[in-house]
């Protein structure tokens, strides 16, 4: 029978790649890191990771990882109810729960799995999610495990959110679901207005920090804290893959009972394999760095602001960041690609994105700063863009 699946799955690939859609991986063969160097002894400077503070490669986080695998092994061959839970699981929970100013903290895999549990524990068809039309894939697929009603808002738009709720109302819970910062303009959902319309319209909120948290904010705490609504969102979802260290690993945070009927019913969390030892301990580590010191924040909050006025001033089109995420728009598909692949021969990783993943006509390559950029880093990306943007004509 393979044949003729075979030959079907080959045509779908060829017009993948015939789109200019199909995926390449880049092979690195060093640590994650401001500079990788990569299979062919090559190297260059990484601006696509969700490294925001620079700690995938931490010492002090490998060493807590190590010191764990040898007091406590190397995996829990259980889920969390059977026999999956150590010590240390409930102190990371209770880190994270500090972190965000909660009641209780449940661990998944990853938010991908945080997100894809969160939902159908908690709602019926009897209620509404209400989404924004931006949100992470992983909210999406969530959101379809769900048999409440769906009502879905254009992106950060207050006013279509208010329609949303007010036709909404007819349902007995509602609840608006919103990525912290969104990934593609790096823009942060104004969650005090999104607190605003709930408490108008009796609704719950959810916010995803995966790319906020640790990043935005005062002290880098997340939306919560950069708007001053930490009470007033239910349940925040986050990732351990992004500024909390580039591992692995996801978490539902909030109030108390939602987190408990979680424990009782979210299938990711019931069905599938507690996080390694060693994946906690350097995650109870890197909670209690950020709590010694801002240090790390705040330079990844300098890079943002040089590497962007920088880029302005040399003339880009910048899209206004409130985030590690700057945006520099081409608008052309082509050549934004074009554009991405001459960065790379220059040794600078970007990415470029293009319809369907961004609006059509607003191509763009995507630049993602951390605390592990210096301003070395900095100024030869900022020289290659530069180089790069001569060439094409995107610079006069
Ligand atoms: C990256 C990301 C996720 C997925 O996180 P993982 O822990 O890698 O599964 C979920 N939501 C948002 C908004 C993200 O950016």
């Amino acid at each position: 029978m393979y044949g003729k699946f075979q030959e079907h799955l080959k045509d779908e690939l060829t017009s993948i790649k015939e789109a200019g859609l199909y995926k390449n991986e880049r092979n690195i063969a060093s640590p994650q890191s401001a500079e990788i160097t990569l299979e062919d002894g090559s190297k260059a400077l990484n601006f696509c990771a969700n490294n925001y503070l620079g700690l995938a490669d931490s010492p002090r986080l490998i060493e807590a990882a190590k010191k764990a695998m040898d007091d406590r092994g190397f995996g829990m061959s259980s889920v969390r109810f059977i026999c999956g839970t150590q010590d240390l699981h409930k102190r990371l929970e209770a880190a994270i729960s500090d972190f965000f100013h909660t009641e209780d903290t449940i661990l998944y895999a990853s938010c991908f799995d945080a997100n894809g549990g969160l939902f159908e524990p908690l709602l019926t068809a009897e209620d509404a999610i209400i989404s924004d039309s931006l949100n992470h894939a992983s909210i999406i697929d969530g959101v379809r495990l769900c048999k409440a009603v769906r009502y879905r808002y254009v992106n950060a738009d207050m006013s279509d959110l208010e329609r949303c709720l007010k036709e909404a109302s007819a349902q007995r819970f509602r609840i608006i679901c919103t990525d912290g910062v969104f990934s593609m303009d790096g823009n942060v959902a104004p969650m005090d207005k999104i607190c605003d319309l709930a408490d108008k319209y009796e609704a719950l909120v959810m916010v995803d920090e995966s790319h906020s948290a640790g990043v935005v904010g005062k002290t880098g705490h997340g939306v919560a804290e950069q708007f001053n609504c930490y009470c007033r969102i239910d349940v925040f979802t986050g990732t351990l893959g992004k500024a909390f260290g580039g591992t692995v690993g996801g978490f539902t945070t909030g109030r108390k009972e939602i987190i408990e009927m979680l424990r009782q019913r979210s299938r990711p969390y019931l069905f599938s394999n507690s996080l390694p030892p060693m994946i906690v301990a350097a995650g109870l580590e890197m909670f209690k760095m950020l709590k010694e010191s801002n240090e790390l924040h705040d330079r990844q909050q300098e890079n943002v602001t040089y590497f962007r006025d920088k880029m302005i001033a040399a003339g880009f089109d910048i899209k206004p960041t409130q985030s590690a995420i700057v945006a520099v728009m081409l608008y052309d598909a082509p050549l934004s690609q074009k554009f991405a692949a001459k960065m790379a021969e220059e040794g600078i990783f970007v990415t470029g994105f293009y319809y369907p993943v961004v609006p059509k006509g607003q191509a763009r390559i995507r630049v993602q700063l951390s605390a592990a950029h210096n301003k070395e880093h900095l100024d030869k990306a900022i020289a290659a863009f530069v180089k790069v943007g001569r060439e094409l004509g995107v610079l006069k």
